[in-house]
């Protein structure tokens, strides 16, 4: 094998290798510079808006509307607010959202989407096209709220494998 083909194999495992993580460790949008468009960070803020005053668990990335956005974990759809369609409200501060849950204790979610491709209970892989950003729910613009949550046990050396269920009962 010469060096450029060497080259070549090495990209291309750099950049299989994060989907195939179980951790959430790839963006959730397809968009050309996501960092520099994180609007709200990680943290309290101040500028409260619409009920999003003080701590903010998630950041909130700008992005137009219809811009795709991806599930960062393989899991399963346990929370899903349609976005709003004439009939269906959403979620009354997010939106149209989806909280994806894995199975390693890994749960992610996403907020004021204007389009769903997913539904309750639907199993979805990683990388996979779930919604695309909007401004429903409370927000002023388009955006994603993006959210990653872990299960404290993963850090606490206890087994667990009934993620599912316990994970069915969490609201927001
Ligand atoms: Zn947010």
């Amino acid at each position: 094998m010469n060096i450029k083909k060497l080259i070549t194999f090495w990209l291309l495992m750099s950049l299989m290798v994060p989907l195939w993580a179980d951790d959430p460790n790839i963006w959730p949008l397809v968009v050309a510079n996501p960092m520099e468009n994180i609007t709200s960070g990680f943290g309290y803020r101040e500028d409260g808006f619409g009920g999003h005053t003080g701590f903010h668990p998630a950041i909130d990335i700008a992005a137009p509307e219809g811009t795709l956005v991806v599930s960062t974990i393989t899991g399963i759809v346990v929370d899903h607010f349609p976005p709003p369609d004439g009939y269906w409200e959403g979620h009354p501060v997010f939106g149209g959202c989806i909280l994806i849950v894995g199975e390693d204790g890994w749960a992610t979610f996403y907020g004021h989407l204007s389009r769903s491709y997913v539904h309750e209970g639907e199993r979805i892989t990683k990388g996979q096209m779930i919604g695309r950003v909007g401004a429903t729910g409370m927000s002023t613009g388009n955006h994603l709220h993006y959210a990653i949550m872990i299960d404290p046990q993963t850090y606490l050396g206890r087994e667990f494998d009934n993620i599912h269920e316990r994970s069915a009962t969490w609201k927001f």
